[in-house]
């Protein structure tokens, strides 16, 4: 079989590079090929075991694909032929290509810990019958351990905890939950959310193995402490799927994907590469980490699908936006935290203001929203921010990340225009956004 552009990849950046890649060229025979009948929208994985009551809630509808006018086709490629310009596929099928996209995605990373091949030992995987499986077990089991305390873990524990029989305890190595990704005062309101509803936290605790006979039994922690398991989530991470293109002698680092030049093209300039498969600079540099999400995948297959032909987008460094609920408490990180930029040696001042978000707090759906700012002290530029309370806290974060590329200024969000109703915003007056940068401002300015 012959196509113009082959996409490997149906999840968020696949998908969205294939959509891209039609939109700008229309004349151009698009295919996509994805391992799985079922594609799970990967960020509701969670919210499949109650809120939206099964993973065939959570489905990217194939309409998405075929609806766009992409060929789909289910089944594995399990290699490249560059020479030839083909892939072969599990069923010794083969399809030539102009250009190729690599979308392959990532895996949970599965620590080497004794016991995670026990019966009832998950990791999370994009994987339809295996959540299915999980969520009629999370349903029986009496006592459920989470391993790892980061925005996965955090969000598996407030779902399962929604069943009443259940007990839940997450098991974190660090201080605090979500201690990689957020300052020290909102891991503590996450923290005291969780336990307001009754998830047990271990934080500082390691766990060094899993017992059982057959099916998990317990959870062992460093310090001998052992907690009863009936089933264990392993939520420690990802790491970038990488063999095809260790296969095809692409350019790549095991733990950090595969490598892309500025317009997302591998060392073979007909194939490219994006979302959790492909390294991941920060746009606070190299001293500093970039989050794998779905928001950077689809970024990125924009960027893929528009260069295929003509090279019109860069590569966007990662500012990091990501925001997650706890029970009724929205809270989200965009760029730096304190700790991290204090860490790299950047002296920041920080901005803090809290208010309700309608006005008068009379009003319907009133709910506190809090913002905190952290600017760099040399130049007064925002990098970083933290919101929490109401829904809204994650369009604020999408905000405030735009405010991070465009490097703002605390004087330039002290002095923001924007639009306020009583029904819909806070006060123009206590303004949350407005005011943290004020508080910055007026430290700044001392
Ligand atoms: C539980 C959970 C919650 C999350 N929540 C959020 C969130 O709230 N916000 C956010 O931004 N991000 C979130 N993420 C992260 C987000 O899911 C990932 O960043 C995103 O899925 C990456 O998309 P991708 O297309 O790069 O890769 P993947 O989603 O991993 O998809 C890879 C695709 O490639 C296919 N594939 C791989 N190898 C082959 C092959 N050889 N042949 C054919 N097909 C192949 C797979 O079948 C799959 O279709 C969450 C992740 C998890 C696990």
């Amino acid at each position: 079989m012959n196509t113009d552009v082959l996409i490997i990849g149906g999840s968020a950046a696949g998908l969205m590079a294939g959509i891209t890649a039609r939109k700008h060229y229309p004349n151009k025979k698009v295919t996509l090929v994805r391992k799985e009948e079922k594609v799970l929208i990967p960020c509701g994985i969670p919210y499949t075991l109650h809120t939206v009551d099964g993973p065939e809630n959570n489905i990217i509808a194939d309409q998405a694909v075929t609806g766009n006018g992409i060929d789909l086709i289910i089944n594995e490629v399990v290699e490249i032929n560059r020479d030839n310009k083909k892939v072969i596929l599990k069923d010794g099928e083969e399809i030539t290509y102009e250009k190729l996209v690599l979308g392959v995605g990532s895996q949970p990373l599965v620590p080497p810990i004794e016991g995670v091949d026990l019966k009832n030992v998950y990791t999370v995987k994009k994987d339809f019958d295996l959540l299915k499986e999980m969520r009629e077990k999370v349903n029986k089991k009496e006592n459920i351990v989470i391993i790892g305390g980061g925005f996965i873990g955090v969000e598996f524990a407030d779902e399962i905890r929604k069943n009443p029989n259940t007990n839940v305890t997450i098991i974190e190595i660090l201080d605090n939950v979500l201690s990689l990704v957020c300052d020290d005062d909102l891991c503590l309101k996450a923290e005291e959310k969780l336990k307001e509803n009754g998830v047990n936290l271990l934080t500082n605790s390691k766990v060094v193995s899993l017992k059982g006979d057959k099916e998990v039994k317990s959870v062992v922690l460093e310090n001998g402490k052992e907690i009863n398991a009936d089933m264990v989530v392993i939520a420690t991470g990802v790491v970038p799927n990488t063999k095809l293109a260790e296969k095809a002698n692409l350019n790549y680092d095991k733990r950090q994907g595969i490598m892309v030049d500025e317009y997302m093209r591998t060392n073979d300039p007909d194939i490219f590469a994006c979302g959790d498969c492909v390294e991941k600079p920060s746009y606070f540099g190299e001293n500093f980490k970039a989050a794998w999400l779905a928001s950077i995948a689809t970024n990125e297959g924009r960027v893929v699908g528009a260069n295929l032909y003509n090279l019109r987008r860069k590569k966007q460094k990662s500012i990091g936006i990501f925001s997650t609920i706890v029970d009724n408490m929205a809270l989200g990180v965009a760029g730096l935290t304190k700790k991290q930029a204090e860490e790299a040696g950047i002296e920041v001042v920080v901005g803090h203001a809290e208010a309700v978000n309608r006005h008068p707090g009379s009003m319907p759906g009133a709910q506190t929203l809090g913002a905190t700012l952290i600017f760099q002290k040399y130049d007064g530029k925002l990098i970083g921010a933290q919101v929490y309370g109401a829904d809204s806290a994650g369009e604020f974060l999408n905000i405030l990340g735009l405010a991070i590329e465009k490097q703002m200024t605390a004087e330039d969000l002290a002095t923001l225009q924007v639009g306020t109703h009583p029904a819909l915003t806070s006060s123009p007056v206590p303004y949350q956004l407005i005011n943290a940068a004020e508080d910055a401002a007026t430290k700044l300015n001392v």
